[in-house]
């Protein structure tokens, strides 16, 4: 990362930087709030009911207005667009969302799912030009999963689903679970022997305090170094280089060569500082951070007379403004942090 003392806004690569120095470098595009899951660490069945009101249909943006800041955002620096949550296959027409992204030059697209509707829907993605895909799978234990998934959705769902990305050359796939201790730990070196010698990631991370919902307790977080050692003792592990500045995971590999495991220690070791992630959310608010309690509305200034140079502006100030380092004052002082509202994990993506 630059050097960075006030007086350059943009990096190396023309990208814009924030208070802290750090580059514009993800979008992370919420499609839709609504998902077929009710994980309970991140949209429980008590609060995302029958009764729960999910964004409107004309509130959400569509995908021209998408589109829009896509391009706007890139020539501000972003090169990587990753489209979210709630489920984003749920968005109908996902593939043409992907299309129009696939246009911007110089960017690359991800997309995180659950995996359930990817068999059917992963052709039309991959020739859209969809580059990279995450698949969320919390246990390989099939109970463990229903439960976890609060929808009685079975494992060997998502299972075909990362076939059909593999053979549609999407491989090799990111595999996140969740770590809630007492919940699914018993279950992980199962999940890691099953992904070990495939050519797919395993990526464990620490149940985080995003949103007010889910019930969030620190003694529910299995800090990674223990889950490092956990699996080393299993099957022995040594660290490997991050691939780029501001990976977010700890990166090993299987001491004897049967591939890759990381570990996202959002909760005992923050990556603030090298944060270069915005999101907007399904009705067009932009978020620089995970925990931020305000987001700025794009929508209005989308569906009025606001230009592209205005919103390039509007952006702009923004990023160059930011300061967000939640994760970073967490470990320094809790109290202060807590009981303020703060978005849901589905609303803003993850
Ligand atoms: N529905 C898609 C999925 O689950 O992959 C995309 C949206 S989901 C909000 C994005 C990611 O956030 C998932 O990998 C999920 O496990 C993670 N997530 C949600 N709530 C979380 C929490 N409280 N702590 C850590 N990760 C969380
Ligand atoms: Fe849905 Fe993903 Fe949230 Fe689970 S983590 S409830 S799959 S949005
Ligand atoms: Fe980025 Fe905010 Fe998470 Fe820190 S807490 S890593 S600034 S999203």
């Amino acid at each position: 990362m630059p050097e960075h003392d006030g007086h350059f806004d943009t990096d190396l690569d023309g990208a814009e930087i924030d208070r802290l120095g750090r580059p514009l470098h993800d979008l992370r595009i919420s499609v839709t709030d609504r998902c077929n899951f009710r994980c309970h660490y991140c949209m429980p069945k008590e609060v995302f009911g029958s009764d729960f009101e999910f964004i409107q249909r004309d509130e959400i943006l569509s995908f021209e207005e998408i589109e829009r800041i896509a391009r706007i955002t890139a020539d501000l620096g972003v090169r990587k667009f990753r489209l979210t949550g709630g489920e984003p296959l749920l968005r109908a027409d996902l593939p043409t969302l992907v299309e129009m992204l696939a246009n911007i030059p110089d960017t690359e697209i991800a997309l995180t799912t659950n995996a359930t509707l990817l068999a059917s829907q992963v052709d039309r993605l991959a020739s859209a030009g969809l580059d990279r895909i995450t698949v969320s799978l919390d246990s390989i234990n099939d109970a463990v999963f229903r439960e976890m998934n609060d929808m009685d959705f079975p494992v060997a769902m998502v299972l075909e689903g990362i076939d059909a990305a593999s053979k549609a050359g999407l491989g090799p796939i990111k595999i996140n679970a969740v770590v809630r201790k007492g919940i699914n730990d018993h279950t992980l070196i199962d999940l890691a022997r099953h992904f070990r010698g495939s050519e797919h990631i395993v990526r464990f991370i620490e149940f985080m305090d995003v949103g007010t919902t889910n019930g969030w307790r620190l003694d529910e977080v299995l800090p990674a170094s223990d889950l490092v050692a956990l699996i080393d003792a299993e099957f022995p592990l040594e660290s490997i280089a991050p691939q780029y500045e501001g990976e977010v995971a700890k990166r090993y590999r299987y001491r004897d060569g049967d591939g890759e495991i990381g570990f996202i220690t959002s909760v005992t070791q923050s990556f603030c500082s090298s944060c270069s992630r915005a999101r907007i959310s399904a009705d067009g608010r932009l978020y620089t951070c995970l925990f931020a309690v305000e987001g700025s509305d794009l929508r209005a200034r989308l569906r009025d007379a606001t230009s592209d140079e205005e919103l390039r502006t509007f952006l702009s100030s923004i990023w160059r403004e930011r300061s967000d380092r939640y994760s970073e004052l967490r470990s320094k002082a809790t109290g202060d942090l807590e009981g303020l509202p703060r978005v849901e994990m589905s609303y803003i993506g993850g």
